[in-house]
């Protein structure tokens, strides 16, 4: 439902949640900011993540390594050799297309079976890197450029994904002042697991966690933070005996999918799709896809990565990147030295941001016989809400603002309030909900009487009686939920 999605483009935009990047120049192409309420959003986000994977599994600890790294950490990791896509130039147009986007939506287009034939056909080309082959089928599909409308393609040819950066003097050294930001977030793990191991006196099996920035050069269609040039990743690496894999890829499976439906989103909403084509470092891997407005499509990988990277960096830095295991194995001696197995969990904090929007995002007829009337209401779970509770005085004046004054200095140092004076009730309602606040509380004359206010439910729109003095426990039982 494509305009579903451009509602949810526009409301971040009106809402301040996300803004297209220094947008007064026009924006910069898949790249996005966040607003007051879409950074407070996403920071709930990473913050439930980090909790659930350090905090309540004690044998995962957390890291923050650096965007940048040695220039040979990408070459061990293989992504100079292998982290480029296919991709074709349109001579009229000078538009670049990732070869498998372009015909993907040719194929949407088609009717059905026609269109999984052609994907059916691009897949065993891809994976044989038929590039000729490639080139043919665009052509004797007619496919179009989208700006152009011409046919008039290059030939295919591969280009890394990786943005590249000169570090230190810029004086022609040649490739050894090339610096990249880094695509992806694991390997600033891989490096540090023996730092992490031994200062932690980490046994396996152990994870280590870390939230942080990448960065690829993605040829994209319009696909707002679904696919981004500076994205942000939170990836779990966890280390475990060879040998060991299969039980922990499984293990992983189901616990990443329990974190999933713990954000209230139900289960038929999620489906797991295993990759057949493996990437060249895995033994198994999977996504969790999630139905997004534009079809379902992936959130998170989970990879059975072997020892695939800590066995090139050994390789690559001379270094031992090897575990001792005392443990006594089936001979009842120690399993003794070997480089660990690992299972990684990687999901993409601005397509979590993107799927909890999704989720959330609700318009609603409210008409009567009496007038016409409607609402936009985000659905949060109240955890991860911008804004956990309005405080509204129902007038300005006879004390009411002082009350609802109190209440704020009680409750803003626990979680996010906000205060609001002005306009009719009913409209600072209607602007709560378009921001996902779950509880609106008002100040009346009452309130002067017998201490109680008029808390309101977002999602039932229900108006409750409670005791001024109860508010704060009530928000904070909700949001622990
Ligand atoms: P895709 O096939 O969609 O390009 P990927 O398989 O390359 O994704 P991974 O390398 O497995 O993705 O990265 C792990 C996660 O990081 C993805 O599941 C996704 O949530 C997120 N991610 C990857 N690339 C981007 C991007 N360009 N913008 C936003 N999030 C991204």
């Amino acid at each position: 439902d494509n305009n579903k999605f451009q509602a949810i483009i526009s409301h971040c935009k009106e809402y301040g949640f996300i803004f297209p990047s220094s947008e007064i120049y026009d924006g910069l192409s898949a790249v996005y900011d966040y607003g007051q309420y879409g950074s407070e959003l996403k920071k709930n986000i990473r913050d439930y993540w980090w909790k659930w994977m350090t905090q309540l599994h004690e044998n995962i600890v957390g890291i923050d390594a650096a965007i940048f790294m040695h220039p040979t950490t990408w070459k061990a990791s293989g992504h100079v050799d292998n982290f480029s896509d296919p991709m074709i130039d349109n001579k009229d147009s000078k538009k670049r297309y990732r070869v498998d986007h372009l015909i993907e939506a040719h194929a949407d287009a088609l009717p059905k079976e026609q269109g999984e034939a052609l994907l059916a056909e691009m897949d065993q080309l891809l994976a044989k890197e038929d590039f000729a082959g490639l080139k043919t089928l665009i052509e004797n599909n007619k496919i179009k450029c989208s700006v152009s409308g011409t046919c008039n393609w290059t030939d295919v040819r591969q280009f890394n994904l990786m943005f590249a950066t000169e570090f230190g003097a810029v004086s022609g050294e040649g490739d050894d002042n090339m610096v990249y930001l880094r695509p992806e977030t694991a390997q600033g793990i891989f490096v540090n697991f023996l730092n992490v191991q031994k200062t932690g006196r980490m046994k396996i099996p152990f994870g280590i966690a870390q939230v942080g920035k990448a960065f690829r050069n993605e040829i994209v269609a319009r696909q707002f933070i679904f696919r981004m040039r500076e994205f942000e990743q939170m990836e779990m690496q966890f280390f475990i005996r060879p040998g060991t894999q299969k039980e922990w890829y499984e293990y992983w499976k189901e616990e990443r999918m329990k974190w999933h439906l713990s954000l209230g989103i139900p289960a038929d909403r999620y489906r797991f799709h295993d990759h057949v084509k493996l990437a060249h470092y895995a033994d198994a891997a999977c996504d969790i896809e999630y139905d997004f407005p534009i079809g379902f499509k992936e959130v998170e990988g989970i990879h059975s990565r072997t020892d695939f990277d800590l066995r090139n960096h050994q390789e690559y830095s001379k270094k031992k990147m090897q575990y001792f295991d005392n443990d006594p194995g089936p001979d009842g001696k120690p399993y003794g030295n070997y480089i660990p197995y690992v299972i990684e969990t990687s999901i993409g904090l601005d397509r979590t941001v993107m799927m909890v929007l999704s989720e959330a995002y609700e318009e609603q007829d409210l008409s009567t016989a009496e007038k016409a009337d409607s609402r936009v209401v985000l659905k949060f779970p109240p955890k991860l809400s911008p804004v956990k509770l309005a405080i509204l005085p129902l007038m300005k004046k006879d004390g009411l603002p002082e009350i609802a004054r109190d209440l704020m200095n009680e409750c803003k140092a626990s979680f996010r309030c906000f205060y609001e004076e002005k306009d009719t009730i009913g409209k600072r309602y209607r602007r709560q909900d378009a921001i996902g606040t779950p509880f609106c509380v008002t100040i009346d004359h009452q309130t002067k009487e017998d201490g109680t206010v008029t808390i309101r439910h977002r999602d039932s729109m229900v108006q409750q009686r409670i005791l001024l003095k109860d508010v704060k426990e009530m928000v904070e039982k909700a949001i622990q939920e």
